[in-house]
């Protein structure tokens, strides 16, 4: 039996490459090899979009974006996460036994609560509702990029207070992080985020991937100057497309002197034009049947809602709400 992997990302905006190469490319790779789960966390994009139409619209984009970068829906089950209403009652059993304190202490939750003052309630409870997410489905394995490590960790600490508690009842899952694609910067040198406004987006057109990438923060070294390719920001995301010889050629060019930052940005540009091609053909084809991606989505949603009114009816034997 294939073990369970399950991982989601949320409508919040357009997909970027550090949601691609962080993890789409991991659900994609991993496919043949999991009983893979991938879910589109319009829920969790609640907590921030308070729109209608932006929602659903970007949800819509998720589903054609997954389908794009090569996720086959004969393989991996495809699903929007609100039709599976039974995670919402199991965050709630979760809220019940989880403190505070012990949200408070989420890296997420303190950068929000930094930049806003009144964090909604969703937002704060964002962790406890990605651990109904992984846990409903006995997930076993759950590939992310580095940001979402720690929320992983809540959703095993979760699991074991609940397992403590009600007696024995969750798997214990992991995190599969890949550790050169784990922060994939934006073009600013932080964390590329939706929210940060930073990202090179996937399936932008050609001339909003080309001013992203001209924006790329860079020193203010000449053409000729010679320059440090382990701390620019141009460098790192090519690692992302070329392999090693190519690496070790640019990297000569950069120490050298005589390759412009433009340049490297250029040859940026057609790394990632190159990789998206097939992937903008096979959207497009998708774009033109969106009653064909509705259907793999309504697919994907019975069978998760098979598996997770399964485990939630176990869930409420244990917690004493069935007599
Ligand atoms: P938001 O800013 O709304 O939180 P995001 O850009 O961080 O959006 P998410 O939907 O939160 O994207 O994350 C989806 C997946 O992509 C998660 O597994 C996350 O770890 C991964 N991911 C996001 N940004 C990066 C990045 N810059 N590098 C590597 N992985 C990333
Ligand atoms: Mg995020």
């Amino acid at each position: 039996m294939k073990k369970r992997l399950l991982s989601g990302i949320q409508p919040s905006g357009a997909m970027h490459l550090g949601n691609y190469f962080g993890a789409i490319k991991q659900f994609v790779d991993l496919q043949n090899d999991y009983d893979s789960f991938v879910f589109i966390a319009d829920l969790h994009a609640i907590t921030t979009i308070h729109n209608k139409e932006e929602l659903s619209k970007n949800t819509l984009d998720v589903a054609l974006d997954y389908l794009a970068c090569g996720l086959d829906p004969l393989k991996v089950c495809l699903f929007k996460q609100s039709d599976v209403t039974e995670v919402t009652e199991l965050a709630w059993y979760f809220n019940c036994i989880t403190t505070m304190p012990y949200l408070e202490r989420a890296t997420a939750y303190k950068d929000a609560h930094m930049k806003i003052k009144e964090v909604n309630v969703g937002l704060f409870d964002y962790p406890i509702l990605m651990a109904a997410d992984i846990l409903i489905y006995d997930s076993e394995i759950v590939p992310v990029g580095q940001d979402q490590k720690q929320h992983v960790e809540y959703a095993r600490d979760i699991a074991q207070k609940f397992n403590n508690i009600f007696g024995e009842t969750f798997i214990i899952p992991k995190a599969l992080i890949m550790k050169e694609v784990s922060v994939v910067p934006g073009i600013d040198g932080k964390k590329m985020s939706k929210s940060y406004k930073n990202t090179i987006p996937l399936f932008g057109t050609d001339e909003k991937i080309k001013k992203a990438v001209m924006k790329i923060v860079t020193d203010s070294k000449g053409t000729d100057e010679p320059k440090d390719p382990e701390t620019c920001n141009i460098f790192k995301l090519h690692k992302l497309f070329l392999g090693k010889d190519e690496l070790d050629r640019l990297q000569d060019k950069y120490k050298k002197g005589g390759l412009s930052y433009k340049e490297s940005k250029e040859m940026l540009y057609k790394e990632i034009l190159d990789l998206i091609k097939p992937m903008r053909e096979r959207r497009e084809m998708y774009a033109k049947d969106i009653d064909k991606v509705r259907d793999i989505l309504n697919n994907g949603a019975r069978r998760a809602r098979i598996e997770a009114l399964k485990k939630i009816n176990i869930i409420r034997d244990k917690v004493g709400v069935k007599i």
